[in-house]
């Protein structure tokens, strides 16, 4: 479903921060880029929203190479840590705006606004303002803004990145509960092992703009194919 072949990305003409990436990815399937700071996962995610476009190779998109797709219809929800909610309108509007973007009409707006905000436990909390809700309430909405226009896939950078601990864990859970009940195609990235381990069908582990090892977490664990993975995997667990 979403396949990268051969890619490279550099931003500058000159240093490669996405070195021959190969990844084919099975509808459905959700899957995390783990690696150090810089390694090229957002660059990744960048390339597949639309925001980059690859300097070598091809990404394709259902059979279909992405650059001939604008971005807005490729059908990609996006949940990044500091992509914020418009603090002007209410949590309905911040859902609405996608689709009003899309052309569709009041009351079947409404209609999935009040669906993604059930899906996130947060239909109460229609009228209110961004500054009126927690952290974690935000990022909740955020989740919901990304699914309200039932994407067939979502891509998600660091987005538990500014919760605390408990409720980072309650998110985690959450997350994969919804892809899986959606039938979602996830990209989820994270610099965070415990994270990519517990929540992912498999993990891409990243460095220095390569694939160091793309398995399920207890592959990872359990058969690491070289030192990066074998160290990088062992910190903090
Ligand atoms: P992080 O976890 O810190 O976000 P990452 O693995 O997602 O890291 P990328 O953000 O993809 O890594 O960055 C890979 C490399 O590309 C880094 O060296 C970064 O400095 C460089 N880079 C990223 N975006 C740009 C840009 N717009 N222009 C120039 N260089 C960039």
């Amino acid at each position: 479903f979403v396949v990268f072949d051969s890619v490279q990305k550099s931003y500058d003409g000159e240093i490669l921060v996405v070195k021959d990436l190969n990844l084919s990815m099975p509808k459905g399937e959700f899957l995390t880029m783990l690696g150090p700071s810089g390694s090229g996962k957002t660059t990744c995610l960048m390339m597949l929203a639309g925001f980059e476009t690859a300097t070598h190779g091809d990404i394709r998109l259902d059979g279909k190479p992405i650059n001939n797709i604008p971005p807005h219809k490729r059908g990609i929800g996006m949940v990044f840590q500091n992509y914020a909610l418009f603090p002007h309108m209410t949590i309905g509007e911040n859902l609405g705006f996608p689709l009003e973007v899309r052309g569709m009409g009041k009351s079947e707006r409404e209609a999935k606004i009040t669906r993604a905000l059930g899906m996130v436990q947060m239909e109460d909390f229609v009228n209110r303002r961004p500054a009126q809700l927690s952290g974690g309430q935000q990022q909740r909405v955020a989740l919901a803004r990304a699914l309200v226009f039932e994407p067939e896939l979502v891509l998600m950078d660091e987005p538990l990145g500014a919760l605390d601990k408990q409720l980072r864990e309650h998110m985690q859970f959450e997350i994969t509960r919804l892809a899986h009940d959606l039938g979602i195609t996830t990209v989820y990235v994270t610099h965070d092992q415990t994270e990519a381990l517990t929540m992912s069908d498999r993990v891409a582990v990243f460095n220095d703009g390569r694939i160091q090892q793309l398995a399920p977490p207890e592959d990872l664990y359990e058969r690491p194919e070289n030192s990066f993975v074998a160290q990088f995997i062992g910190e903090n667990n």
